[in-house]
């Protein structure tokens, strides 16, 4: 089923009362004040016959209403003021100082942290639009566990002239060879990328390991530091390059692999 049950709490399945989840927590407004009553909205549309490097026949439109006032009303009460909040509060004297382009030393405490906030940020964008993305089965895991469900990989990146917060969420129903095509799959596969301030932050998860590309290799090239699985110190994050807002190394973050995914490219060699 694609939808979970519309009275039920997207993490717990619980029935008690909803609170209005921001799409991109409330907090993050002391940081980058919400100044626009606006926000962009893009879509992109491919073709079968396209490469992925062809990704330029978006349509750009303007929608009413600041993005950092979007909120979500399927996240119980006990949730959000329970292990959704620590999360929040883990995350922000770490995420501050990127948001504002204050980088420090990052260690695997910093990355498990940012990497959960992230994670957990996608669903609920995700799980906010009628695409849903996220299957029942990783969002009792993010209840249950408090941490970044398998086959979930988390990168991070720099990033300049974003109109206070801005992300991109992108979202495939992807069917095993053994599925009866008469079944119904759900929508499993995401690839979403935040941009706040000057950090970047780009999740991908995906039912197949075979589907998600190899995190090393994918954030070098797309000038990202994986931080789920952390690697350690192999790319120190005064390496990376600090990306143009909707430049073209910018718009492959958003768009490269998916793309590659809905085009059917072989997705090992990024
Ligand atoms: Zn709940």
């Amino acid at each position: 089923m694609a939808n979970p049950p519309p009275r039920k709490c997207i993490f717990c399945g619980g029935v008690g009362n909803r609170s209005g989840e921001h799409l991109v927590a409330n907090w993050v407004r002391h940081v980058i004040p919400r100044t626009t009553d606006y926000h962009e909205h893009r879509s992109i549309r491919l073709a079968s016959n396209m490469s992925p490097t062809d990704l330029v026949k978006e349509t750009v439109k303007f929608k009413q209403g600041n993005l950092g006032n979007q909120t979500y009303s399927r996240v119980c009460k006990r949730c959000n003021s329970g292990w959704m909040k620590r999360i929040q509060d883990d995350v922000i004297p770490t995420l501050t100082p990127l948001i504002k382009g204050e980088w420090h030393d990052m260690n695997v405490i910093d990355a498990n942290r940012i990497a959960l906030w992230t994670a957990v940020t996608a669903t609920v964008i995700a799980m906010s639009q009628d695409t849903c993305g996220v299957t029942t089965q990783d969002r009792q895991y993010f209840f249950k566990n408090q941490g970044v469900p398998p086959k979930w990989t988390v990168w991070i990146g720099r990033i300049s002239g974003v109109p206070e917060i801005s992300y991109c969420n992108r979202v495939l129903a992807v069917r095993s060879q053994f599925q009866s095509p008469q079944i119904q799959t759900e929508p499993n596969t995401l690839v979403t990328t935040i941009e706040i301030g000057q950090v970047l932050l780009h999740c991908v998860s995906a039912p197949y390991e075979d589907l998600l590309p190899n995190p090393f290799s994918y954030g070098w090239n797309m000038g990202l530091l994986p931080i789920h699985p952390w690697g350690g110190d192999i790319l120190p994050w005064q390496a990376l390059p600090i990306l143009s807002y909707f430049s073209r190394e910018h718009r492959n973050v958003r768009d490269f692999l998916y793309a590659a995914m809905v085009l059917g490219h072989d997705i090992s060699v990024l």
